[in-house]
């Protein structure tokens, strides 16, 4: 059987770490169906989607109003080319975007995935300066533990080890810094006596290369692929703000995993009332029904993009397409008509409530942390020591793969590097979750644990 994307019947599909394999056998299990928080295999085999995909499914599968608004937009028309027509749903769709967005982000560039949404403000950020004058103003400051993305620009942005090794002749050079990684401190610290210690290491980096070279700091809120829900202390994001600003650096906000309502807000900075220059969003926009990001900017950089060149020099064909704007509006209804973000924030509670209390019965769990529904766990060799597993132990690997085999489905965070970011799994439900399913979830979870042990 021939599959389309990275899948064949038979070999290794994955381009990272995430190898479902050996426990379901040699090949992924064919999807027939999903309904709300539940796929189902061609098998017969229920599943609960317990990281909606690659944290994208928020609102969970086969929801009617979407498929319907599907049909009305293909009826009218699905595509057009950006440069010869806008579309009612895209302008639509950018002013609800606008609106939800904090302060001056009114500018919404629509892009396919998130790697082109934190790649295009990396482009606009370096627009921002050249516009002014000053070309030289091109690194991008990012940490040491983090994920932006899979194309060359997005990777170079990127601290994940794993999937950079390969290509990385092809990345450019930009400078990390020290990522606020409390469990497992890269100072060895303890907060607060830290004195946030990883918010200095910022302003020394820029002191160090010079803020006349650097355009923009990227950061994702709660960091996702590479760390497993990693929540910095609430005076973080302030701090890192203020120093952008004393330096006249832009701060990208990469919300592709937190926003749209991911952690109980819309945007994840709202938990902190941090206005970026420049926000990328995407999975949630869509809730996976279409391929869709955005990189929202602040009128603040498109006045000096409008008095220069007039446009972003950037932009993809399949860019603003009224279909897949028509999806995401309807995902935006179909959230505000249910009160997902509020559900988001009191059953992320609900879930935090119930791995704590699987931590207590279950050592290998070092930490347990998050934001809303995006929480994670750090699974560690020795929890007093918080003592990591080694990579080639595979322990992520090995408990994502018993939750697939007990119909659960997590997310890996595994980056790479042994006793910096170990082994974290990141748990994140569709966000229209009710404490019963949450209860199920728990469950499995429980029982593979114990397999684990
Ligand atoms: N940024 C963050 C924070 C992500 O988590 C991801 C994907 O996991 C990306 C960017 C890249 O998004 P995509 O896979 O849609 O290109």
């Amino acid at each position: 059987m021939a599959l389309s994307g990275f899948a064949s019947c038979k070999g290794v599909v994955w381009v990272n770490t995430h190898l479902i394999k050996p426990l379901v056998g040699e090949s992924y299990p064919v999807v027939d169906y999903g309904r709300g928080i539940y796929l189902f295999g061609k098998d017969g085999k229920k599943y609960i989607d317990g990281s909606s995909g690659a944290v994208t499914a928020n609102i969970g599968h086969g929801v009617k109003e979407i498929y319907e608004a599907m049909c009305r937009q293909a009826e009218k028309v699905s595509f057009v080319y950006r440069s010869h027509f806008t579309s009612e749903p895209a302008e639509e769709l950018a002013e609800k975007l606008a609106q939800s967005a904090p302060g001056d982000l009114n500018a919404v560039f629509f892009v396919n995935s998130g790697s082109e949404a934190t790649e295009t403000a990396l482009k606009v950020a370096i627009q921002y300066f050249q516009e002014q004058g000053q070309p030289e103003k091109i690194q991008i400051l990012s940490r040491r533990t983090s994920y932006h993305g899979i194309t060359l620009g997005s990777l170079s942005m990127s601290g994940h080890p794993l999937r950079r090794q390969r290509f990385e002749p092809l990345l450019e050079d930009f400078p990390a810094v020290a990522p606020p990684y409390c469990y497992q401190c890269p100072f060895k610290l303890s907060y607060p006596s830290c004195k946030m210690k990883c918010a200095d290491d910022l302003e020394e980096a820029i002191l160090s290369i010079g803020s006349e070279n650097i355009a923009a700091f990227i950061a994702e809120p709660v960091i996702g692929a590479s760390g497993g829900a990693i929540t910095p202390p609430d005076e973080y994001y302030p701090r890192v703000k203020a120093i952008c600003e004393k330096y006249n650096i832009l701060f990208i906000a990469d919300e592709v995993m937190t926003g749209m309502g991911r952690t109980g807000k819309m945007f994840a900075m709202d938990h902190w009332d941090v206005v970026p220059d420049i926000i990328a969003t995407g999975k949630g926009m869509s809730a996976g029904y279409t391929p869709m990001a955005a990189a929202i900017v602040s009128d603040r950089i498109m006045k000096v993009i409008e008095n220069g060149t007039k446009v972003i020099m950037s932009g993809h064909t399949f860019s603003a397409n009224p279909f897949s704007a028509a999806v995401c509006l309807a995902v935006m209804d179909y959230m505000d008509k249910n009160n997902v973000v509020q559900n988001a924030q009191k059953q992320g509670i609900y879930l935090i409530e119930k791995l704590k209390k699987l931590q207590e019965e279950f050592e290998v769990i070092g930490d347990v942390r998050g934001k809303g529904l995006l929480c994670g766990i750090e699974l560690v060799r020795d929890r007093t020591a918080r003592e990591p597993f080694s990579l080639n132990e595979k322990i992520t690997e090995t408990f994502i793969s018993i939750c697939f085999e007990n119909g659960l489905i997590v997310y890996p965070a595994v980056a790479g590097v042994t006793g910096f970011s170990g082994d974290a799994v990141i748990i994140a439900p569709p966000l229209t979750i009710t404490s019963e399913e949450i209860d199920e979830l728990a469950g499995i979870l429980s029982s593979s644990l114990k397999q684990l042990t």
